[in-house]
């Protein structure tokens, strides 16, 4: 295989760190930017260096947000009696493309996981249960990730929630197993979301 140019093969590298992206798919990008115009490629450039400023952790969901609070937090038109308990901002935005959902969100910031090492303590569940005490919310639906580790981090969160008296639901079986959130197409989801029920049915 021939090499490509310095220049396109150390971008290549850069974008083969990025999730769902291939050395195909790397070359296939970096080709199409070194024939774009000069312009479109410094406006992808500055848009993406903006970020790391401009970008944090909604202070009230830890979805990602532009201000202190996130698109979604900050509309005073969704339900705050309802919080959809996801394990990153992706998952969120997975729901929000099937317009589905009105209510809030929580990320976790990922899922319990013995072998990673991850715990508890390293999601944002005090923040969850802090956003619970004020009484405010009606039920909190568990979508974590259909697989081992969402299923253990949904029957952690229910085991902690239920006994506060707030509603507890998953949604509806039908996701694919060991699937994960941002794959399944928006309808399956949404009626996923739409039938779910109670953690203790
Ligand atoms: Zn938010």
């Amino acid at each position: 295989m021939a090499e490509l140019p310095e220049p396109l093969e150390r971008l290549v590298a850069r974008l083969l760190r990025l999730p769902g992206i291939g050395r195909r798919g790397a070359q296939r990008i970096a080709f199409h930017l070194a024939g774009a115009p000069a312009d479109d490629v410094r406006a992808l450039a500055a848009a993406i260096a903006a970020l790391p400023e401009t970008i944090s952790p909604c202070t009230a969901c830890g979805n990602i947000a532009g201000a202190e609070l996130c698109p979604v937090c900050a509309d005073p038109r969704r339900d705050r009696s309802v919080i959809c308990v996801v394990e990153l901002a992706e998952n969120l935005a997975a729901i929000e493309r099937t317009a589905a959902y009105r209510g809030l969100y929580h990320v976790l910031g990922g899922a319990i996981s013995p072998l990673r090492g991850v715990g508890p303590d390293d999601l944002t569940v005090d923040a969850l249960l802090a956003r619970l005490a004020t009484g405010e919310v009606r039920e909190v639906i568990l979508a974590t990730n259909p697989t081992v580790e969402g299923e253990a981090t949904a029957h952690y969160l229910a085991r902690l929630i239920l006994p506060s008296g707030v509603r507890v639901t998953r949604p509806a079986t039908g996701l694919p197993v060991g699937g994960e959130l941002d794959f399944i197409d928006q309808a399956t989801l949404a009626r996923a979301l739409e039938g779910r029920r109670g953690f203790d049915d």
